[in-house]
């Protein structure tokens, strides 16, 4: 089966790898974080992903993707929608039908090797066929995120070239690899990234798939002025997924008002520190003035 061409989450990936920057896919939880991306992305004239877990489908069915996906198309940049961490072959089924996403993660990495591998190609073809693209994880990124299923009773496995291989043979688009990476916490000192392996990973997977990172938490990623962040990208990585980094401040800022502040005051409010944190991120990935350079499908 061959893949998508007309795709716009493809097109933004695509834009970016061939540019040498990357774009923000940030983890949404409500209306809030969908218009705050939207509005970064404008501001900054930039590409956006807006990411959604299946918590959103399981939570509110198909409205939240609905909304992301009425933002995408009204927005004045490309904007895609995008599933992170689909992790049973009934949720990818499910948000592939919904309509709405131009992507989905074929997470299977919490099932043994082989069944891994046909479950991703199965599901990845379910997904091609209805114009969606699929990221897949080799190996394993430890910990968990909220909304997503912890992998903390796992073992954490470091992808290889060999490992990357077998996964692009399954059809997919997108690789997060683990390098060192993982979702939540760092031990203390930071991230140990293993920069050669990631190089390697992107040098034999150059052309059939790009490459995308998880786990650039608030606590490295979010307080170098970006610094880590470019690092990974000048080894290949051309979409980052951001999560506690915008939706930390949003948190602490209704901690801070909630018991003084209306709500009216508390969702605009939230909203601007998303808008701000988010184009933060697009400042540091270099994709802010990149909207042009996305082909339009
Ligand atoms: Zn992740």
């Amino acid at each position: 089966m061959s893949k998508p061409t007309t795709n716009r989450a493809k097109a933004i990936v695509d834009a970016a790898a061939a540019g040498g920057w990357a774009v923000p896919a940030m983890c949404l939880y409500n209306i809030e974080g969908i218009l705050a991306s939207v509005r970064a992305a404008e501001a900054k004239d930039s590409p956006v992903i807006l990411q959604l877990f299946p918590w959103a489908v399981e939570y509110a069915d198909g409205l939240l993707v609905h909304a992301a996906a009425e933002a995408a198309r009204n927005a004045k940049v490309p904007v895609a929608v995008h599933m992170d961490h689909c992790q049973s072959p009934e949720m990818v089924k499910r948000a592939a039908d919904i309509g709405g996403f131009d992507g989905i993660m074929v997470d299977m990495s919490h099932y043994e090797k082989e069944e891994n591998l046909s479950l991703t190609k199965e599901l990845t073809e379910y997904c091609h066929a209805r114009g969606i693209i699929t990221e897949a994880e080799p190996g394993r990124i430890n910990g968990g995120e909220d909304g997503v299923k912890d992998t903390a009773e796992l073992e954490g496995i470091l992808t290889t070239p060999a490992q990357a291989d077998e996964f692009i043979a399954t059809g997919i688009d997108w690789l997060a690899p683990a390098f060192g990476n993982v979702h939540g916490k760092y031990q203390p000192g930071g991230p140990q990234l293993q920069y050669d392996r990631l190089q390697s990973i992107r040098d034999s997977t150059k052309g059939r798939v790009e490459l995308v990172l998880h786990g650039a938490g608030a606590e490295w990623f979010g307080t170098d002025n970006g610094e880590l962040l470019r690092k990974n990208i000048a080894h290949g990585i051309a979409k980052c997924n951001i999560n506690d980094i915008i939706n930390d401040p949003y948190k602490e800022f209704w901690a801070m008002n909630a018991a003084t502040m209306g709500l009216t005051g508390l969702i605009e409010g939230g909203t601007g520190i998303m808008q701000r944190e988010t184009e933060r991120c697009m400042e540091w990935m270099g994709s802010s003035g990149k909207a042009g350079s996305v082909k339009r499908g």
